[in-house]
């Protein structure tokens, strides 16, 4: 078939789409197809030329702003992957409060086209496919954001129905916000398939920036509403927040360990000795664990490297979920874990390294679901401050003897350091 053949010298048919699950793509299509239908069929509410002349407006606008943050928002989409939030959503919202339907929803098209164009065409990670989704997905929001804010009857804003117009405002926040993170949770769930509830819903981060947006959005609708020309000062919050947003992912990488998600060793002993500064100052106990993973170079060789490293990830949920939020987990070597418990005494530190070796020890791995189920051990070495040690650096000599004694007793065991 020519067209076929067409669409294949073009890379066409190559399109990730095509790997995923079947009621993944299945889902995507009709989402797609539901978003331009509802966009076609919304012509139905008449425009005015006043309202093309808004919607022209805030195309200008948003393709302004993202002129300004595009080289920000390429280093972002190279930095993660995890699910991103960009903040077109500022225009997006403000069209859906301004414009008829039809029309809001041609602003939200042709910004994401801006943005494909200018910021996101040739970073890895984004797909043709999953841009559309998420622009059909944002259509949709729109258009259900702008039914209902007419329905009720919010703009042009009238100052005598105060809380009312007020309450109805946050509604139309909360009706695009649940829109868009359903539809978006849904294609997660059918794509990745076996996926957690948090990852889901996504980082909690990234939600409140979304709200924000959102809540800016409202902001720059009502100013375009009353003082038009007093959009721009939209503008500076909205650089800042991206900035910012960068900042934090700059952070993230520096100070985490991306296998495991865990502290990396630069952090964790920036962090560690901060710590133990405060320990000595109020004389508190602190207790300090090292775990090894016995035998890892046998699970590599066994069932591969890949394998491996999911098997580093899942100890790493493990020791997260098995010490209290302020203990400090940290992946300082290839296997090798640290883990620094404030207030634990030299009384205690025995127990709970035992049951952080117990929790790994009962930890199934399984590279997927046709795969051997295995275990994994640790040997610990424990010790407590301020009995094994006064620094950092004792303490560490001292657990590190520790582990390698609960090596030579066989492994899958814990010593703790002899108080001295
Ligand atoms: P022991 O019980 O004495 O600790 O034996 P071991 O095989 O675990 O030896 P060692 O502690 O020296 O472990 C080093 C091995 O860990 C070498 C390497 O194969 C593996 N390793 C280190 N870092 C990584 C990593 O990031 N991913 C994977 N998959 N393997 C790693
Ligand atoms: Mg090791
Ligand atoms: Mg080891």
């Amino acid at each position: 078939m020519p067209l076929l053949s067409d669409l294949r010298r073009r890379g066409w048919t190559s399109w990730a789409i095509w790997s995923s699950p079947r009621p993944a793509i299945v889902f995507l299509l009709v989402i797609d197809l539901v978003a331009f239908a509802a966009a076609a069929w919304s012509v139905v509410v008449p425009m005015s030329p006043g309202d093309l002349v808004e919607c022209l407006g805030l195309v200008g606008l948003g393709m302004a702003a993202a002129e300004m943050t595009r080289q920000v928002e390429r280093r972002r989409r190279r930095f993660s992957d995890t699910p991103h939030v960009n903040f077109s959503s500022v225009w997006t919202l403000a069209g859906a409060l301004l414009l008829p339907p039809a029309l809001a929803a041609l602003v939200a098209v042709v910004l994401y086209l801006h943005l494909w164009l200018r910021s996101w065409r040739g970073v890895s990670g984004i797909y043709a496919y999953k841009v559309v989704f998420s622009n059909c997905n944002v259509v949709l929001s729109c258009l259900v954001a702008s039914w209902t804010a007419r329905y009720l009857d919010l703009f042009p804003p009238r100052a005598d129905r105060g809380a009312v117009a007020a309450f109805g405002l946050m509604f139309v926040i909360a009706v695009y916000f649940t829109v868009n993170s359903a539809l978006v949770a849904t294609a997660i769930a059918l794509i990745k398939q076996r996926v957690s509830a948090k990852t889901l819903l996504g980082p909690l981060n990234e939600n409140i920036l979304e709200l924000a947006t959102l809540c800016m959005g409202t902001l720059a609708a009502l100013l375009l509403a009353r003082l038009p020309w007093l959009v721009v000062i939209v503008f500076v919050p909205l650089y800042a927040l991206h900035r910012s947003v960068l900042i934090r992912q700059f952070e993230q990488a520096a100070t985490i360990d991306s296998k495991t998600g865990l502290l990396n060793a630069a952090s964790w002993n920036a962090i560690a000795e901060a710590e133990l500064d405060r320990a000595r100052e109020h004389e508190t106990d602190v207790g300090l664990l090292i775990l090894d993973i016995d035998h890892f170079r046998q699970v590599n060789n066994l069932h591969g490297h890949f394998v491996g490293d999911q098997a580093l990830r899942r100890i790493g949920d493990a020791l997260r979920s098995e010490v209290r939020s302020n203990d400090l987990c940290g992946r300082v070597g290839g296997e090798e874990f640290v883990i620094l418990l404030p207030g634990t005494s030299a009384d205690t530190i025995l127990d709970v390294a035992n049951r952080i070796r117990q929790r790994v020890y009962d930890t199934r791995i399984q590279a997927d679901e046709t795969a051997d189920v295995f275990q994994i051990t640790v040997s610990i070495g424990a010790a407590s401050f301020p009995a094994a040690g006064r620094t950092l650096q004792e303490l560490m000599t001292a657990v590190d003897n520790a582990l390698f004694a609960a090596k030579d007793a066989g492994r899958n065991q814990v010593r703790v350091v002899e108080v001295r």
